[in-house]
């Protein structure tokens, strides 16, 4: 018994060895046969990554090694079959394109020995809970050409498995549309370096339909985004610029802006207790021709300064005033028509108040901070009213005499003479003298260490609530 069954035993194990032996050789021989007639051509390797940082939201790989071209392909992948096809469609247009073009460069390629390449890369942007912007790139380059670049951006929803149109993104009424493309057009105005190689024409016909716009949204930037020849010579690549949160919030659509977690750029600079921090005051704009000048200015010398601006004005440069607030000043309430409010009643008073922070909101969607009585001239009642309706009072304690002496060396010598760390110069936005003095001003007052910073900031740095007449600060 025992003897018979290790002969059993072997006879069995004899049978598993050559089992082995034929399926090794069997593989052996599908992999020579597949080596030489599939692998040359292709091995396909697809992988999925699972992300933890990103609910609802995988990637999938895709690599490919060929003979004459290698590609590498990361794809996101949602659990929504029309979402992946969307982005799929994408990826097999742009692995099309590049197959066609190793085609057509076949000669090349072997002969040079040159491997083309594919690569698509995706950056993901986390708006709010499951709520992605999706940016593709492709880049690909072929036999010895310049590689090119394109991107695609998509806008997912995974609460709603919805792909997100631009109108549900984006105002895309009229007025709302033509702000957006001034915005853009200002912010390439201001690249300098771009400046040489933009074609305008390309630019102009790129915006022109809002439906085929591009954008990556993040949750403090808006970036338009325009593919490599799109609007620029080559070399530029894809181009992209970036119009701050701050301003776009006004564009977006309400019901995707409340979603959002955005975060806005805090102006607010942190300030030191022992600064050289001074307030430049802009009384009486905005007006057409010296506020834009003033803006230029004071942006070339990165200084803050706030505008007390006047209802009337206000009325018919709303765009002015928007400028004003979108580059980071603060906005002043100089009254409805400069009127002395010492001689009204507080009807009239709190009319000529209201009417100028009313026509300044629906200017620039903010509300005046402070309010500046024309000439200076405050008394209890107009105390009472400016407390009520929450703008402190604030006067000066350095005039310029710009309105009086209209020449720019008389300028400068008043503000330098005055001159206190804490100080609130008082200048006017509508006098040429004035703009034109403003370089120089700048200058010296950067020379003796100065900063410019908003009067809000300086009453928040020297703990004070306002008022006058003649406001100092930081003098002991
Ligand atoms: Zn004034």
């Amino acid at each position: 018994m025992k003897n018979r069954k290790s002969r059993n035993k072997l006879i069995k194990q004899n049978r598993i060895l050559i089992g082995i032996s034929l399926t090794l050789f069997v593989l052996i021989v599908f992999l020579a046969v597949y080596h030489f007639t599939v692998q040359k051509t292709k091995t396909l390797e697809e992988e999925i990554i699972s992300s933890e940082i990103y609910p609802g939201l995988n990637l999938k790989t895709t690599k490919q090694e060929a003979e004459l071209y290698t590609l590498f392909i990361s794809q996101p992948i949602t659990e929504d079959k029309k979402i992946n096809a969307k982005i799929n469609e994408w990826v097999m247009k742009e692995r099309e394109i590049f197959k066609n073009d190793v085609e057509r460069s076949k000669k090349t390629l072997k002969k040079n020995g040159f491997s083309a390449h594919l690569n698509v890369q995706t950056t993901t942007e986390k708006l709010s809970n499951k709520i992605y912007n999706l940016e593709l790139e492709s880049y690909q380059i072929t036999a010895g050409a310049n590689g090119s670049t394109k991107t695609e951006s998509i806008i997912v929803d995974l609460n709603k498995n919805k792909i997100l149109e631009i109108h549900d993104i984006l105002l895309v009424d009229k007025e709302s549309v033509n702000d957006i493309k001034k915005n853009v057009l200002k912010e390439v105005a201001n690249k300098s370096e771009l400046n040489d190689f933009i074609f305008e024409e390309l630019l102009l016909e790129s915006l022109e339909n809002y439906k085929d716009w591009k954008f990556i949204l993040s949750q403090d930037s808006f970036v338009f985004s325009f593919d490599q020849y799109q609007i620029a010579s080559g070399n530029v690549g894809v181009v992209k610029i970036e119009i701050p949160m701050n301003t776009m919030i006004h564009y977006l659509n309400p019901d995707f802006a409340n979603k959002l977690d955005l975060e806005i750029p805090d102006k607010q600079t942190e300030l030191e207790s022992d600064g050289k921090y001074i307030a430049l005051t802009f009384d009486d704009g905005p007006h057409a021709q010296v506020t834009p000048r003033v803006l230029r200015i004071l942006k070339e010398y990165e200084a803050k300064a706030t505008f007390y601006m006047l209802g009337n004005q206000v009325e018919y440069y709303p765009s002015l005033v928007k400028q004003i607030q979108e580059e980071g000043h603060e906005l002043g309430n100089h009254t409805k028509s400069h009127k002395d409010l010492t001689h009204l009643g507080p009807v009239q008073i709190r009319e000529e108040i209201e009417s100028a922070s009313k026509n300044i909101h629906l200017a620039s969607l903010h509300y005046p901070l402070s309010l500046r009585p024309p000439y200076g001239a405050f008394n209890e009642t107009i105390k009472e009213i400016s407390k009520e309706l929450n703008l402190p009072i604030i006067m000066w304690s350095v005039d310029s005499l710009d309105w009086q002496s209209r020449n720019t060396k008389a300028i400068n010598q008043e503000v330098m003479k005055q001159v206190h760390p804490g100080a609130i110069v008082l200048l006017h936005d509508i006098h040429p003298t004035t703009a034109d003095a403003l370089p120089t001003l700048l200058q010296n007052l950067k020379d003796e260490g100065y900063e410019f910073i908003t009067v809000s900031q300086l009453l928040e740095w020297g703990d004070l609530e306002g008022i006058g007449p003649h406001y100092k600060v930081k003098i002991d």
